[in-house]
Protein backbone atom coordinates (compact mmCIF):
# COMPACT_ATOMS: atom_id res chain seq x y z
CA UNK A 1 0.00 0.00 0.00
CA UNK A 2 1.19 3.29 -0.90
CA UNK A 3 -0.06 6.89 -1.05
CA UNK A 4 -0.39 8.78 -4.15
CA UNK A 5 -0.48 12.30 -4.46
CA UNK A 6 -1.30 14.41 -7.72
CA UNK A 7 -0.35 17.93 -8.06
CA UNK A 8 -0.51 20.43 -10.24
CA UNK A 9 1.00 21.47 -12.29
CA UNK A 10 3.82 19.63 -11.56
CA UNK A 11 3.41 15.60 -10.57
CA UNK A 12 7.18 15.64 -9.17
CA UNK A 13 6.29 18.48 -6.97
CA UNK A 14 5.90 16.57 -3.78
CA UNK A 15 9.39 15.49 -4.20
CA UNK A 16 10.90 19.04 -5.31
CA UNK A 17 9.31 21.05 -2.51
CA UNK A 18 8.21 19.05 -0.18
CA UNK A 19 4.58 17.86 0.84
CA UNK A 20 3.52 20.83 2.80
CA UNK A 21 4.21 23.45 -0.22
CA UNK A 22 2.11 20.79 -2.54
CA UNK A 23 -0.56 20.87 -1.01
CA UNK A 24 -0.80 24.74 -1.49
CA UNK A 25 -0.72 23.99 -4.89
CA UNK A 26 -4.36 22.42 -5.36
CA UNK A 27 -3.74 18.98 -4.54
CA UNK A 28 -6.39 16.23 -5.54
CA UNK A 29 -6.93 12.36 -3.70
CA UNK A 30 -6.68 9.74 -6.38
CA UNK A 31 -8.00 6.00 -5.77
CA UNK A 32 -6.82 3.74 -8.31
CA UNK A 33 -5.27 0.05 -8.51
CA UNK A 34 -2.15 -0.03 -8.89
CA UNK A 35 -0.19 -2.74 -11.56
CA UNK A 36 0.31 -6.04 -9.76
CA UNK A 37 -2.07 -5.63 -7.46
CA UNK A 38 -1.06 -3.34 -5.06
CA UNK A 39 -3.69 -1.41 -3.79
CA UNK A 40 -3.76 2.81 -4.21
CA UNK A 41 -5.37 4.51 -0.88
CA UNK A 42 -7.62 7.58 -1.98
CA UNK A 43 -5.90 10.11 -0.35
CA UNK A 44 -8.42 12.34 0.47
CA UNK A 45 -8.28 16.34 -0.59
CA UNK A 46 -10.15 18.94 -2.53
CA UNK A 47 -8.77 22.06 -4.24
CA UNK A 48 -6.80 24.59 -2.56
CA UNK A 49 -6.76 28.31 -3.14
CA UNK A 50 -3.19 29.53 -3.09
CA UNK A 51 -2.38 32.59 -1.34
CA UNK A 52 -1.47 35.26 -3.33
CA UNK A 53 1.89 34.99 -1.30
CA UNK A 54 2.83 32.29 -2.65
CA UNK A 55 2.26 32.70 -5.88
CA UNK A 56 4.03 36.08 -6.24
CA UNK A 57 7.28 34.16 -5.04
CA UNK A 58 6.66 31.59 -7.90
CA UNK A 59 7.29 34.17 -10.44
CA UNK A 60 9.81 36.76 -11.36
CA UNK A 61 7.92 39.97 -11.45
CA UNK A 62 10.66 42.06 -13.15
CA UNK A 63 10.30 44.14 -16.53
CA UNK A 64 11.86 42.94 -19.07
CA UNK A 65 14.86 44.28 -20.64
CA UNK A 66 13.67 45.49 -24.30
CA UNK A 67 16.53 46.78 -26.50
CA UNK A 68 15.49 48.66 -29.62
CA UNK A 69 16.73 49.01 -32.88
CA UNK A 70 19.92 47.38 -32.50
CA UNK A 71 21.48 49.60 -35.50
CA UNK A 72 19.92 52.66 -34.30
CA UNK A 73 21.17 52.28 -30.60
CA UNK A 74 24.83 50.89 -31.17
CA UNK A 75 26.70 54.26 -31.55
CA UNK A 76 30.17 52.86 -31.85
CA UNK A 77 29.14 51.25 -34.92
CA UNK A 78 27.48 53.91 -36.23
CA UNK A 79 30.10 56.52 -35.85
CA UNK A 80 32.63 53.76 -37.24
CA UNK A 81 30.47 53.60 -40.30
CA UNK A 82 29.92 57.42 -40.54
CA UNK A 83 34.13 58.02 -39.96
CA UNK A 84 34.92 55.06 -43.10
CA UNK A 85 32.65 55.00 -45.53
CA UNK A 86 31.90 57.09 -48.55
CA UNK A 87 29.07 59.62 -48.43
CA UNK A 88 26.98 57.87 -50.95
CA UNK A 89 27.82 54.00 -50.07
CA UNK A 90 26.93 55.55 -46.34
CA UNK A 91 23.46 57.15 -47.02
CA UNK A 92 22.48 54.04 -48.79
CA UNK A 93 23.44 51.69 -46.26
CA UNK A 94 22.31 53.64 -43.46
CA UNK A 95 18.53 53.62 -44.62
CA UNK A 96 19.01 49.63 -45.80
CA UNK A 97 20.57 49.30 -41.73
CA UNK A 98 17.98 50.97 -39.77
CA UNK A 99 15.00 49.11 -42.19
CA UNK A 100 16.84 46.06 -41.20
CA UNK A 101 17.11 46.51 -37.48
CA UNK A 102 13.32 47.14 -37.65
CA UNK A 103 13.39 44.12 -39.25
CA UNK A 104 15.57 42.51 -36.74
CA UNK A 105 13.00 43.67 -33.61
CA UNK A 106 10.18 42.72 -35.21
CA UNK A 107 10.62 39.43 -37.04
CA UNK A 108 13.53 37.58 -37.05
CA UNK A 109 14.68 37.64 -33.25
CA UNK A 110 10.87 35.90 -32.33
CA UNK A 111 11.82 33.31 -35.05
CA UNK A 112 15.33 33.05 -33.66
CA UNK A 113 13.66 32.12 -30.07
CA UNK A 114 11.81 29.38 -31.73
CA UNK A 115 14.30 27.80 -33.19
CA UNK A 116 16.02 27.61 -29.54
CA UNK A 117 12.82 26.18 -28.53
CA UNK A 118 13.02 24.08 -31.80
CA UNK A 119 16.00 22.13 -32.11
CA UNK A 120 16.40 19.87 -34.79
CA UNK A 121 15.26 15.97 -34.40
CA UNK A 122 16.48 13.03 -36.19
CA UNK A 123 14.71 10.47 -37.77
CA UNK A 124 16.14 7.40 -38.90
CA UNK A 125 13.49 5.13 -40.39
CA UNK A 126 10.07 5.75 -41.95
CA UNK A 127 6.93 4.36 -40.75
CA UNK A 128 7.29 1.12 -43.16
CA UNK A 129 10.94 0.34 -41.74
CA UNK A 130 12.71 2.26 -44.51
CA UNK A 131 16.26 3.78 -43.97
CA UNK A 132 15.54 7.56 -44.18
CA UNK A 133 17.56 9.62 -42.32
CA UNK A 134 15.96 12.77 -42.49
CA UNK A 135 16.83 15.93 -40.44
CA UNK A 136 13.40 17.76 -39.20
CA UNK A 137 14.44 21.37 -38.93
CA UNK A 138 11.48 23.65 -37.63
CA UNK A 139 9.78 26.24 -39.70
CA UNK A 140 11.66 29.13 -38.30
CA UNK A 141 14.70 27.56 -39.27
CA UNK A 142 13.47 27.23 -43.12
CA UNK A 143 12.19 30.67 -42.72
CA UNK A 144 15.96 32.35 -41.70
CA UNK A 145 17.04 30.80 -44.70
CA UNK A 146 14.76 32.92 -46.63
CA UNK A 147 15.60 36.01 -44.88
CA UNK A 148 19.55 35.22 -45.28
CA UNK A 149 18.55 35.15 -48.95
CA UNK A 150 16.48 37.66 -49.13
CA UNK A 151 18.71 40.04 -46.83
CA UNK A 152 21.63 39.38 -49.45
CA UNK A 153 23.54 38.02 -46.13
CA UNK A 154 25.70 35.70 -49.06
CA UNK A 155 25.21 38.15 -52.31
CA UNK A 156 26.32 41.16 -50.94
CA UNK A 157 29.81 40.57 -50.29
CA UNK A 158 29.54 38.46 -54.07
CA UNK A 159 27.92 41.28 -55.59
CA UNK A 160 30.11 44.37 -55.24
CA UNK A 161 27.35 46.83 -54.97
CA UNK A 162 30.48 48.64 -52.89
CA UNK A 163 33.20 47.83 -54.42
CA UNK A 164 35.63 47.22 -51.36
CA UNK A 165 33.01 48.73 -48.89
CA UNK A 166 30.81 45.25 -49.85
CA UNK A 167 32.53 43.22 -47.46
CA UNK A 168 32.11 45.42 -44.67
CA UNK A 169 28.63 46.73 -45.22
CA UNK A 170 28.19 42.93 -45.51
CA UNK A 171 29.77 42.28 -41.59
CA UNK A 172 27.82 45.03 -40.16
CA UNK A 173 24.47 42.80 -41.32
CA UNK A 174 26.02 39.49 -40.01
CA UNK A 175 26.70 41.31 -36.83
CA UNK A 176 23.52 42.53 -36.03
CA UNK A 177 22.06 39.49 -37.32
CA UNK A 178 24.18 37.22 -35.41
CA UNK A 179 22.35 37.13 -31.85
CA UNK A 180 19.12 36.89 -33.16
CA UNK A 181 19.67 34.44 -36.00
CA UNK A 182 18.75 31.24 -33.68
CA UNK A 183 21.68 29.41 -34.91
CA UNK A 184 21.78 30.25 -38.44
CA UNK A 185 24.74 32.76 -38.83
CA UNK A 186 26.82 29.39 -38.57
CA UNK A 187 25.32 27.99 -42.03
CA UNK A 188 26.05 30.75 -43.13
CA UNK A 189 29.62 31.48 -42.36
CA UNK A 190 30.36 28.38 -44.45
CA UNK A 191 28.18 29.06 -46.83
CA UNK A 192 30.24 32.41 -47.61
CA UNK A 193 33.72 30.30 -47.16
CA UNK A 194 32.60 27.86 -49.92
CA UNK A 195 31.43 30.82 -52.60
CA UNK A 196 35.06 32.40 -51.49
CA UNK A 197 36.33 28.78 -52.46
CA UNK A 198 34.94 28.81 -55.90
CA UNK A 199 35.09 32.52 -56.39
CA UNK A 200 39.05 31.89 -55.71
CA UNK A 201 39.10 29.19 -57.95
CA UNK A 202 37.89 31.53 -60.79
CA UNK A 203 34.07 30.04 -61.01
CA UNK A 204 34.65 27.07 -63.25
CA UNK A 205 32.05 25.85 -65.52
CA UNK A 206 31.48 22.96 -63.18
CA UNK A 207 30.95 25.03 -60.20
CA UNK A 208 29.22 27.80 -61.68
CA UNK A 209 25.34 26.55 -60.97
CA UNK A 210 26.71 26.00 -57.42
CA UNK A 211 28.54 29.41 -57.01
CA UNK A 212 25.02 31.39 -58.34
CA UNK A 213 22.98 29.21 -55.68
CA UNK A 214 25.36 30.02 -52.67
CA UNK A 215 25.20 34.21 -54.13
CA UNK A 216 21.52 33.67 -55.15
CA UNK A 217 19.02 36.71 -53.58
CA UNK A 218 16.14 34.29 -54.17
CA UNK A 219 14.96 32.65 -51.06
CA UNK A 220 13.86 29.67 -54.20
CA UNK A 221 17.25 29.55 -55.17
CA UNK A 222 19.68 29.94 -52.13
CA UNK A 223 21.48 27.17 -51.12
CA UNK A 224 23.92 26.65 -47.86
CA UNK A 225 27.20 24.81 -47.59
CA UNK A 226 29.03 22.83 -45.42
CA UNK A 227 32.16 22.02 -44.71
CA UNK A 228 33.77 18.74 -43.30
CA UNK A 229 36.97 18.24 -42.39
CA UNK A 230 36.93 17.10 -38.76
CA UNK A 231 37.17 12.98 -38.53
CA UNK A 232 37.17 10.82 -35.69
CA UNK A 233 40.87 11.28 -34.94
CA UNK A 234 40.76 15.13 -34.71
CA UNK A 235 39.69 18.53 -36.04
CA UNK A 236 43.17 20.36 -35.83
CA UNK A 237 45.31 17.96 -37.51
CA UNK A 238 43.54 17.41 -40.47
CA UNK A 239 46.90 16.73 -42.14
CA UNK A 240 46.98 12.83 -39.90
CA UNK A 241 43.23 12.76 -39.24
CA UNK A 242 41.73 12.48 -42.52
CA UNK A 243 41.18 8.63 -43.42
CA UNK A 244 38.25 9.50 -45.75
CA UNK A 245 39.43 8.05 -49.84
CA UNK A 246 38.18 9.17 -52.79
CA UNK A 247 38.27 6.50 -55.32
CA UNK A 248 38.20 7.53 -59.38
CA UNK A 249 35.25 6.71 -61.83
CA UNK A 250 35.47 6.43 -65.65
CA UNK A 251 33.28 9.40 -66.23
CA UNK A 252 36.30 11.83 -64.08
CA UNK A 253 34.18 12.34 -61.44
CA UNK A 254 35.09 10.41 -57.75
CA UNK A 255 33.27 8.47 -54.74
CA UNK A 256 34.07 9.41 -51.21
CA UNK A 257 33.96 6.64 -48.32
CA UNK A 258 35.16 7.46 -44.97
CA UNK A 259 33.70 9.09 -42.22
CA UNK A 260 33.08 12.58 -41.39
CA UNK A 261 32.72 13.11 -37.43
CA UNK A 262 31.66 16.77 -36.61
CA UNK A 263 29.45 18.06 -39.77
CA UNK A 264 27.62 21.37 -38.75
CA UNK A 265 24.31 22.46 -40.83
CA UNK A 266 24.18 19.13 -41.99
CA UNK A 267 21.07 20.11 -43.62
CA UNK A 268 22.70 21.83 -45.81
CA UNK A 269 22.96 21.62 -50.12
CA UNK A 270 26.12 20.85 -50.75
CA UNK A 271 29.74 21.07 -49.09
CA UNK A 272 33.61 20.85 -49.57
CA UNK A 273 35.35 18.09 -48.14
CA UNK A 274 38.74 16.48 -48.05
CA UNK A 275 40.23 12.90 -49.35
CA UNK A 276 42.58 11.13 -50.24
CA UNK A 277 42.55 9.96 -53.39
CA UNK A 278 43.46 6.19 -54.30
CA UNK A 279 45.87 5.45 -56.87
CA UNK A 280 45.90 3.27 -59.62
CA UNK A 281 47.66 0.62 -57.07
CA UNK A 282 45.43 1.18 -54.48
CA UNK A 283 47.47 3.39 -52.31
CA UNK A 284 46.91 7.10 -50.76
CA UNK A 285 49.48 9.66 -49.92
CA UNK A 286 49.48 9.93 -46.63
CA UNK A 287 49.92 13.73 -44.73
CA UNK A 288 49.00 17.02 -45.73
CA UNK A 289 49.90 16.11 -49.26
CA UNK A 290 48.28 13.56 -49.52
CA UNK A 291 44.83 15.81 -49.20
CA UNK A 292 42.33 17.38 -51.95
CA UNK A 293 39.34 19.03 -51.91
CA UNK A 294 36.22 17.49 -53.55
CA UNK A 295 32.83 19.06 -53.94
CA UNK A 296 29.66 17.53 -53.30
CA UNK A 297 25.89 17.98 -53.10
CA UNK A 298 23.73 16.55 -50.03
CA UNK A 299 20.92 15.15 -51.48
CA UNK A 300 20.32 14.38 -55.38
CA UNK A 301 17.03 16.09 -57.34
CA UNK A 302 14.68 14.18 -55.40
CA UNK A 303 16.28 14.40 -51.73
CA UNK A 304 17.85 11.53 -51.18
CA UNK A 305 21.06 11.68 -50.15
CA UNK A 306 23.95 10.63 -51.97
CA UNK A 307 25.60 7.73 -50.68
CA UNK A 308 25.38 9.36 -47.38
CA UNK A 309 24.28 7.73 -43.58
CA UNK A 310 23.84 10.03 -40.78
CA UNK A 311 24.61 7.90 -37.72
CA UNK A 312 23.63 10.76 -35.53
CA UNK A 313 22.72 13.96 -34.63
CA UNK A 314 25.72 15.47 -32.06
CA UNK A 315 24.36 16.19 -28.07
CA UNK A 316 26.34 19.67 -28.17
CA UNK A 317 26.74 21.74 -25.25
CA UNK A 318 25.86 25.29 -27.27
CA UNK A 319 24.21 25.49 -31.19
CA UNK A 320 21.59 23.79 -30.75
CA UNK A 321 19.32 24.71 -32.96
CA UNK A 322 21.68 23.48 -35.38
CA UNK A 323 22.19 19.85 -36.94
CA UNK A 324 25.73 18.64 -36.56
CA UNK A 325 25.75 15.50 -37.60
CA UNK A 326 28.30 12.20 -37.70
CA UNK A 327 28.01 11.07 -41.40
CA UNK A 328 29.59 7.43 -43.18
CA UNK A 329 30.13 8.47 -46.41
CA UNK A 330 29.59 5.33 -48.75
CA UNK A 331 30.46 6.25 -51.99
CA UNK A 332 28.93 10.29 -51.91
CA UNK A 333 29.49 10.88 -55.91
CA UNK A 334 32.19 14.28 -55.26
CA UNK A 335 34.04 16.54 -58.04
CA UNK A 336 37.75 17.33 -57.39
CA UNK A 337 37.97 21.03 -57.16
CA UNK A 338 41.34 21.71 -56.20
CA UNK A 339 44.77 20.64 -57.32
CA UNK A 340 45.94 16.45 -56.10
CA UNK A 341 47.35 17.17 -52.80
CA UNK A 342 46.37 20.86 -52.46
CA UNK A 343 43.49 20.47 -50.27
CA UNK A 344 44.56 22.31 -47.52
CA UNK A 345 45.29 25.26 -49.58
CA UNK A 346 42.29 25.44 -51.45
CA UNK A 347 39.83 24.83 -48.23
CA UNK A 348 42.26 27.73 -46.61
CA UNK A 349 39.67 30.43 -47.71
CA UNK A 350 37.06 29.14 -46.58
CA UNK A 351 38.43 28.81 -42.91
CA UNK A 352 39.60 32.29 -43.19
CA UNK A 353 36.24 33.57 -43.82
CA UNK A 354 34.77 31.38 -41.22
CA UNK A 355 36.73 32.75 -38.61
CA UNK A 356 36.18 36.33 -39.23
CA UNK A 357 32.23 34.57 -38.75
CA UNK A 358 33.71 33.66 -35.55
CA UNK A 359 35.04 37.08 -34.36
CA UNK A 360 31.52 38.56 -35.83
CA UNK A 361 29.38 36.20 -33.88
CA UNK A 362 31.46 36.53 -30.81
CA UNK A 363 31.44 40.79 -30.82
CA UNK A 364 27.96 40.54 -31.63
CA UNK A 365 26.99 38.66 -28.56
CA UNK A 366 29.15 40.80 -26.30
CA UNK A 367 27.17 43.54 -27.80
CA UNK A 368 23.65 42.11 -27.19
CA UNK A 369 24.94 41.03 -23.38
CA UNK A 370 25.63 44.31 -22.86
CA UNK A 371 22.86 45.96 -24.61
CA UNK A 372 20.04 43.91 -22.49
CA UNK A 373 22.79 44.76 -18.77
CA UNK A 374 21.92 48.14 -19.80
CA UNK A 375 18.57 47.94 -20.39
CA UNK A 376 17.69 46.42 -17.56
CA UNK A 377 19.62 48.80 -15.03
CA UNK A 378 17.37 51.27 -16.17
CA UNK A 379 14.22 49.15 -14.77
CA UNK A 380 15.57 46.70 -12.14
CA UNK A 381 14.90 48.49 -8.21
CA UNK A 382 16.69 46.65 -5.89
CA UNK A 383 17.56 47.98 -2.79
CA UNK A 384 15.38 51.17 -3.02
CA UNK A 385 16.58 52.75 -6.13
CA UNK A 386 17.82 51.62 -9.78
CA UNK A 387 20.44 49.38 -10.70
CA UNK A 388 21.96 52.27 -12.45
CA UNK A 389 22.43 53.89 -9.36
CA UNK A 390 24.61 51.29 -7.88
CA UNK A 391 27.96 52.44 -8.31
CA UNK A 392 29.54 48.83 -8.03
CA UNK A 393 27.08 47.62 -11.06
CA UNK A 394 27.53 50.46 -12.87
CA UNK A 395 31.57 49.73 -12.23
CA UNK A 396 30.69 45.96 -13.70
CA UNK A 397 28.78 47.39 -17.27
CA UNK A 398 31.80 50.27 -17.58
CA UNK A 399 34.43 47.79 -17.78
CA UNK A 400 32.26 45.24 -20.25
CA UNK A 401 31.70 48.44 -22.08
CA UNK A 402 35.55 49.31 -22.47
CA UNK A 403 36.11 45.61 -23.87
CA UNK A 404 33.36 46.36 -26.10
CA UNK A 405 35.21 49.00 -28.33
CA UNK A 406 38.23 46.78 -28.03
CA UNK A 407 36.82 43.88 -29.49
CA UNK A 408 34.98 45.90 -31.82
CA UNK A 409 38.10 47.75 -33.51
CA UNK A 410 40.09 44.30 -33.79
CA UNK A 411 37.48 43.44 -35.80
CA UNK A 412 37.26 46.38 -37.95
CA UNK A 413 41.04 46.65 -38.41
CA UNK A 414 40.97 42.76 -39.02
CA UNK A 415 37.93 43.21 -42.05
CA UNK A 416 40.26 46.27 -43.23
CA UNK A 417 43.95 44.72 -43.01
CA UNK A 418 42.61 41.25 -44.42
CA UNK A 419 39.57 42.06 -46.36
CA UNK A 420 39.01 38.58 -48.11
CA UNK A 421 38.10 40.34 -51.61
C1 LIG B 1 29.75 23.18 -32.21
C2 LIG B 1 30.80 22.59 -33.11
C3 LIG B 1 30.56 22.52 -34.46
C4 LIG B 1 31.52 21.97 -35.31
N1 LIG B 1 31.26 21.90 -36.64
C5 LIG B 1 32.20 21.38 -37.47
C6 LIG B 1 31.97 21.32 -38.89
O1 LIG B 1 30.93 21.75 -39.39
N2 LIG B 1 32.92 20.79 -39.68
C7 LIG B 1 34.10 20.32 -39.17
O2 LIG B 1 34.93 19.87 -39.95
N3 LIG B 1 34.35 20.35 -37.83
C8 LIG B 1 33.43 20.87 -36.98
N4 LIG B 1 33.66 20.92 -35.63
C9 LIG B 1 34.87 20.33 -35.12
C10 LIG B 1 35.92 21.40 -34.81
O3 LIG B 1 36.30 22.08 -35.92
C11 LIG B 1 37.05 20.72 -34.10
O4 LIG B 1 36.57 20.51 -32.80
C12 LIG B 1 38.31 21.54 -34.09
O5 LIG B 1 38.92 21.48 -35.36
C13 LIG B 1 39.29 21.06 -33.02
O6 LIG B 1 39.53 19.71 -33.17
P1 LIG B 1 39.38 18.72 -31.94
O7 LIG B 1 38.05 18.94 -31.31
O8 LIG B 1 39.69 17.35 -32.43
O9 LIG B 1 40.44 19.22 -30.91
P2 LIG B 1 41.96 18.78 -30.86
O10 LIG B 1 42.51 18.76 -32.23
O11 LIG B 1 42.06 17.53 -30.06
O12 LIG B 1 42.56 19.98 -30.04
C14 LIG B 1 42.49 20.01 -28.61
C15 LIG B 1 43.12 21.29 -28.11
O13 LIG B 1 44.48 21.35 -28.52
C16 LIG B 1 44.76 22.59 -29.15
N5 LIG B 1 45.74 22.38 -30.20
C17 LIG B 1 45.67 21.52 -31.23
N6 LIG B 1 46.74 21.63 -32.01
C18 LIG B 1 47.53 22.58 -31.46
C19 LIG B 1 48.80 23.15 -31.82
N7 LIG B 1 49.45 22.76 -32.91
N8 LIG B 1 49.31 24.11 -31.03
C20 LIG B 1 48.64 24.52 -29.92
N9 LIG B 1 47.44 24.03 -29.54
C21 LIG B 1 46.90 23.06 -30.30
C22 LIG B 1 43.43 23.02 -29.72
O14 LIG B 1 43.36 24.43 -29.88
C23 LIG B 1 42.45 22.53 -28.67
O15 LIG B 1 42.34 23.47 -27.64
C24 LIG B 1 32.74 21.48 -34.77
C25 LIG B 1 32.98 21.58 -33.40
C26 LIG B 1 32.03 22.12 -32.58
C27 LIG B 1 32.32 22.21 -31.10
Amino acid sequence: MFTLALCRPRATCRLRHGWDRCQAWSCRGFSTTAGQGQQVSLQVGGDVEMPVARREAETLFQERPEPGNQYLEDALLRSYLEAHLPPKVLEEVSQELEGFGNRLLTKIRPLGWECELNPPVFRQYDAWGQRVDHIVTCSAWKRMKEIAAEEGLIAEAYERRYSNWSRVYQAVKLYLFSTASGGFNCPLAMTDGAAKVIESLGIPASLKNAFDHLTSRDPRKFWTSGQWMTERRGGSDVANGTETVARKQPDGTYRLYGFKWFTSAADSDMALTLARIVDAEGRVKQGSGGLSLFFLRVRDEEEKLNSIQVQRLKEKLGTRQMATAELWLNGAKAELISAEGRGVASISNMLNITRIHNVIGAVASMRRMISLSREYALKRVVFGKLLKDHPLHMQTIARMEVRLPGAELILKKQKEDKDPQ
